[in-house]
């Protein structure tokens, strides 16, 4: 049986950045990836703000793929929205590429990555006793869990799943795109409530053309993509589909004796986007420090690792939660609602320079906390419902 100071279960952007901190600290480290390749099946959009590419510190590669300076926001009845900022607020990635270069780094740290290497069960007496599909078992002092959604080795701890698991669909399809530096936001895409459709031009003439749903995402992205506004510019059949779920609202602990959990396995993603790399990436780097610490002390204790729970939240958790509220407010509006908002925000120079300003997708409520109060009479119905969200 192989023994070490921190295992981590999944290879993914989290379970890499988990890794690869926890290996520079000086324990002894492996990452447990139940597939036998680093990124597949992709379960994104591939579309990172600029934050999360600091966070991700990679050397460039050709995981990176386009540049993006703004986006159109589309309301349900055909109103439009566009902003532009004057420098590179986000960019397109290959996210199989991505996902290889973030393991590259844990390996080049010192992590070792057992490939199909799948963890059914965890013992825990004191260390945990990790058990595999294939018989194998590994010990760890500190277990990382970053199996995205499904979790089942923080959930058979006692971590609880996120609030709502939305689930989401794309696919990848030759598209008509009038400007390679602009994402398309489709409020209300499909008739769906959860969070909005999106059109992200690849830079080869297709774009990824998806949406997230409270529920059956499928059914609301073949609507969507039978509308007008995407199937006039659809140039042939889609190249792949892409579906999973996009877990929100941390659940109260993610942490338990001898393991903690990172990323989608502790609902650490962003609700006004679905953005997951980025806080991922914030509390893998945490939890990689806490664990590497708590392994050299040979205290795995809860109140040892909850060290973990209070760094992330400090870093993160106001912004989850305020996020949570906008995706609430968000969900509640009507149609006629999203056409008011997006038409009130077209007609205000004002507005609209702030979020060329602005605009972070990977930290919204610095704009939200700018706009709402300054919505105005115009807006006052709109800034009623997004502030009560808001403020709550
Ligand atoms: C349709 C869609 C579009 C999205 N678009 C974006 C976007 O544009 N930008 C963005 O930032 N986020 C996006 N997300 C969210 C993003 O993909 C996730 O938040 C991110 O991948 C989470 O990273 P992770 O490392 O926590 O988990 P994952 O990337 O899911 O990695 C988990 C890894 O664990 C492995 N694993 C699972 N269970 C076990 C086990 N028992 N044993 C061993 N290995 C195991 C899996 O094989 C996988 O490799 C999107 C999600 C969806 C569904």
């Amino acid at each position: 049986m192989e023994c070490y100071d921190v295992a981590v279960v999944g290879a993914g952007p989290a379970g890499a950045m988990a890794a690869r901190t926890a290996a520079r600290a000086g324990a002894s480290t492996v990452v447990l990836e139940e597939h036998r390749s680093v990124g597949f099946p992709v379960q994104c959009a591939g579309l990172l703000g600029v934050k999360a590419l600091e966070e991700a510190d990679l050397p460039s590669g050709s995981w990176r793929m386009g540049s993006l300076r703004g986006a159109t926001v589309h309301s349900p009845g055909g109103c439009l929205l566009s902003f532009k900022a004057r420098s590179v607020r986000a960019w397109t990635v290959d996210r199989r590429l991505f996902d290889r270069a973030m393991a590259l780094e844990a390996v080049r740290a010192g992590a070792e990555l057992w490939l199909r290497a799948s963890v059914r069960s965890r013992r825990f007496d004191g260390q945990s006793l990790l058990e595999l599909g294939d018989g194998r078992t590994v010990r760890a002092t500190v277990v990382i869990s970053a199996e995205g959604v499904k979790a089942r080795t923080a959930r058979l701890a006692g971590i609880a799943p996120p609030e709502i698991m939305l689930s989401g669909a794309q696919v990848e399809v030759p598209f008509s795109i009038q400007d390679r530096e602009m994402v398309e936001v489709h409020l209300g895409a499909g008739g769906a409530r959860g969070l909005f459709g999106w059109v992200i031009p690849c830079g080869d003439g297709s774009a990824r053309v998806g949406l997230c749903a409270r529920e059956n995402a499928c059914r609301h992205l073949r609507k969507f993509l039978a509308s007008p506004s995407i199937s006039r510019r659809m140039k042939g059949s889609p190249l792949n589909l892409n579906l999973g779920g996009l877990p929100l609202g941390p659940p109260r602990s993610t942490v338990a004796p001898g393991i903690l959990a990172v990323g989608d396995a502790a609902g650490q993603v962003k609700p006004t986007s679905g953005g997951g790399v980025y806080p991922g990436l914030v509390c893998a780097r945490i939890a990689g420090e806490v664990a590497a610490a708590a392994a050299v002390e040979r205290d795995c204790s809860e109140s040892r690792l909850s060290e973990y729970e209070e760094r992330w939240r400090l870093a993160i958790g106001r912004e989850l939660s305020l996020g949570m509220r906008l995706n609430r407010a968000l969900c509640s509006m009507t149609d006629g609602d999203m056409d008011e908002l997006v038409n009130h925000l077209a007609s205000r120079e004002d507005l609209i320079h702030s979020i060329e300003v602005l605009g972070d997708i990977d930290r919204p409520s610095v704009l939200a906390a700018r706009l709402i109060p300054r919505l105005g009479a115009g807006g006052l119905r709109m800034a009623g419902i997004l502030g009560r969200a808001f403020l709550k």
